[in-house]
């Protein structure tokens, strides 16, 4: 992988365990000469990994919307800045420069980033690796939730396993170098459930 996109939350809640994550995964990703792509925010989380990256000595190509330039505070000192119209612009343009995502914890906004790039996978639209930073169980609940869905048959047990998780940022990119993505046509072919 030459680039991982990272959801994050724009909004950073003081965790000392979160923020510890938040260097490692930059220490690691540094020393695998892999860039960052994220939200090009200078705020919370994505402040602080953008940040992580940059005083390693490593690359950070943010892609924002022009409305949220001043709302998210645009991130002035990126190896590169794309300014996009709008958020549908970001999620396509973040998701064409990596190789594969991780979301760090976050918001609605990182959820939704989550999960639009995760039924692409389903549907076949990318191959990409897609993994949850699970830092101190901040997902559990979700994957608890996904679960539920495959328990009610609303979600394939293929699918649900499409989600790669760990709360070690080295755990899960050694996860995601091992992922392979279903064949296509998979989602389609085996599609209902009942
Ligand atoms: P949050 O997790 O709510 O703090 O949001 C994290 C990031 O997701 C912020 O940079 C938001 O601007 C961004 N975001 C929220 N909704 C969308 C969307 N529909 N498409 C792209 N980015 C979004």
């Amino acid at each position: 992988m030459k680039s991982i996109c990272v959801f994050c939350g724009a909004n950073f809640n003081g965790d000392v365990q979160l923020k510890q994550a938040i260097d490692h995964l930059a220490e690691i990703m540094v020393n695998q000469n892999i860039s960052l792509v994220f939200g090009g925010g200078k705020v919370g989380v994505m402040g602080l990994i953008a940040d992580a990256v940059l005083q390693r000595g490593g690359k950070a190509i943010g892609v924002i919307p022009g409305f949220l330039m001043d709302k998210e505070v645009g991130h002035t000192g990126l190896t590169e800045m794309h300014v996009v119209e709008n958020m549908h612009q970001r999620k396509q343009l973040m998701n064409e420069l990596c190789d594969g995502i991780i979301t760090l914890p976050g918001g609605f906004g990182t959820l939704e980033e989550f999960f639009e790039v995760l039924t692409w996978l389903q549907l076949g639209l990318h191959h990409k690796p897609i993994g949850l930073l699970n830092v101190n169980g901040f997902y559990d609940f979700l994957l608890k939730q996904m679960d539920v869905m495959v328990a009610n048959r609303f979600l394939k047990p293929t699918n649900r396993n499409l989600v790669l998780s760990s709360p070690h940022p080295q755990e899960l990119i050694d996860l995601m170098y091992n992922f392979t993505a279903l064949p296509d046509g998979v989602w389609f072919k085996d599609q209902h459930l009942s």
